[in-house]
């Protein structure tokens, strides 16, 4: 197969890449409570339903939950970076990079309205040459 001819990669399994389509992130949601998780499970951990667990589309917006500055990390990574928890609307809790905001505290408010962003992951290939898209937050609006 052909370089060129290669689709990329969703970083993490709940990353979806439809053809044609715009990317999105698929939670699971329990039938019996509504409960959102993010990731493949097959009972719910809030009401302890068995076999109720469906994907669900997750929203692109949200409000960041809490963050923390990184400035030391492994070698080749470009630090600072803010790593962020952000609560998504309409349920789902997520871990992920919070970008075009200065990495300073003042410009970073605790429940400021953030959206999901899809890239590239920073240009990284694996061995057989494949490229990898990525989520981010980044601030939008109120
Ligand atoms: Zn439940």
């Amino acid at each position: 197969m052909a370089e060129a001819a290669k689709k990329p990669l969703p970083v993490v399994d709940f990353l979806k890449l439809p053809d044609g389509g715009e990317p999105y992130l698929e939670g699971q949601k329990c039938k019996q409570c509504g409960a959102i998780f993010i990731g493949e499970r097959a009972h719910c951990s809030k009401c302890g339903a068995r076999d109720s667990m469906q994907a669900t589309r997750l929203s692109n917006r949200g409000s960041l939950y809490v963050f923390s500055i990184v400035y030391r990390t492994f070698p080749g990574i470009e630090v600072p970076y803010i790593s962020a928890v952000v609560d998504l609307e309409g349920g789902g809790t997520l871990k992920g990079n919070l970008i075009n905001v200065d990495p300073t505290p003042e410009k970073i408010e605790l429940g400021m309205p953030v959206e999901v962003v899809f890239k590239d992951a920073l240009g990284r290939k694996d061995r057989e040459g494949n490229s990898y898209v990525s989520y981010f937050f980044q601030p939008r609006a109120k």
